[in-house]
């Protein structure tokens, strides 16, 4: 496909017709590139957002999460409401937004299973189920990992509820995420 000026042709005579005049017995300069035994995962794998007021706009959701209490936020101005929360209303811009209640129980509109590639925290785990929650009575669909059931257990429509999960380490923080478990 390339000819033989390709700097990443290694084939032995690559370079012999592309100037004759140059010195072929010349080693090429070499340079030196060192990679780590091991790699610290940077903070951005980690699954699970911080959760601090200094780490993100939506500490309040997680605030009331650790409470025991899913929400989202709701425009004050037009009434959409959101998920996730947001710090400016995606319909119409404001930035008025309350924190709303959600319910803790829905249907589930959708499923599949995780069975590579998981997060740091869910490499053990697999295979898990992981699914699309409509909840009860409001326009929010949202995505979780479901909790106690494998794929083979669920069905569409099926009745799910809330499940807390606390998050062990880093040891300096305290965090927590939600999952949807069958009722
Ligand atoms: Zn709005």
């Amino acid at each position: 496909m390339t000819d033989d000026h390709s700097d990443t042709d290694e084939s032995p005579d690559a370079n012999t017709n592309a100037n004759a005049s140059a010195d072929s017995t010349d080693e090429p300069d070499r340079v030196q590139v060192t990679v780590p035994d091991t790699v610290e995962f940077p903070r951005l794998l980690d699954f699970y957002e911080r959760q601090t007021e200094e780490t993100t706009e939506i500490v309040e959701f997680y605030d009331r999460l650790r409470e025991g209490s899913l929400s989202t936020t709701e425009c004050d101005d037009c009434g959409a409401v959101h998920y996730p929360p947001r710090i400016v209303c995606p319909e119409c811009t404001s930035d008025d937004l309350s924190y709303v209640s959600l319910p803790h129980e829905g249907e589930l509109h959708a499923f599949t299973e995780v069975r590579g590639t998981a997060p740091i925290g869910m490499t053990d785990d697999v295979p898990f189920a992981v699914g699309v929650v409509d909840l009860d009575g409001v326009d929010v669909r949202l995505s979780a990992r479901i909790e106690g059931a494998s794929y083979e257990d669920l069905a569409i429509g099926d009745r799910v509820e809330l499940v807390l999960v606390d998050i062990e380490g880093p040891k300096e923080q305290d965090r927590v995420f939600y999952r949807f478990a069958p009722v």
